[in-house]
């Protein structure tokens, strides 16, 4: 069976593109004049983060922290830092980008990480969320895409390293029959 029978199409790289314009016009207009550190979370947002920040407007610094906290379809509960990000972010205007949240786990280290270098603000953006209850005790304050609590692949996202270069978002079914 073709690996491809599996993949139900979610999002079409066209539906993505036209709600990330949306996105980077919101942050550019929130953002102007304050030059904001976009931090993407890899691996899955690097393709986000690349599309977003073409969107955006104004002058921006971009950096990267790899956090790892899921193996195969479930999230492991503990996060760790694989790399870290270099930029000193002290009085920064700070914005996290994310390509999904489900637990909010990943999301609330990282935010309690910067948090400890006392940037001027930060700013939480995803491109996807799944609708379940989270960890978190503040807002994500923008949000590309609400989903259903399936596991989703393409565009950035991984199962097992695998469909990161799908153009377009799929729902993956872990059963062979489906
Ligand atoms: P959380 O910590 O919010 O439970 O999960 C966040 C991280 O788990 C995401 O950054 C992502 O790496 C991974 N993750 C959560 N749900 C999915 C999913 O449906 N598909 C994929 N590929 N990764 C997911
Ligand atoms: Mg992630």
């Amino acid at each position: 069976m073709d690996i491809y029978d599996k993949l139900t199409l979610l999002y079409s790289a066209k539906e993505i593109s036209l709600r990330i314009a949306e996105m980077g016009k919101e942050l550019s207009k929130n953002f102007d004049n304050k030059e904001p550190i976009f931090i993407g979370v890899l691996n899955g947002s690097f393709i986000f983060l690349a599309d977003l920040i073409r969107t955006v407007s104004i002058d921006c610094n971009i950096e990267f922290i790899q956090l790892k906290s899921y193996e195969g379809m479930v999230s492991s509960g503990k996060v760790e830092v694989i790399k870290m990000i270099s930029s000193n972010l002290n009085n920064r205007h700070v914005v996290i980008v994310e390509d999904i949240i489900e637990t909010g786990n990943t999301l609330k280290f990282l935010y309690d990480k910067i948090t400890q270098s006392f940037p001027k603000s930060i700013t939480t953006v995803t491109l996807l969320k799944k609708n379940m209850k989270n960890q978190l005790n503040f807002d994500i304050d923008l949000i590309g895409f609400e989903i259903p609590q399936d596991f989703v692949v393409g565009y950035g996202l991984d199962y097992n390293q695998k469909y990161r270069n799908l153009d377009g978002i799929y729902h993956l079914s872990n059963n062979n029959n489906a």
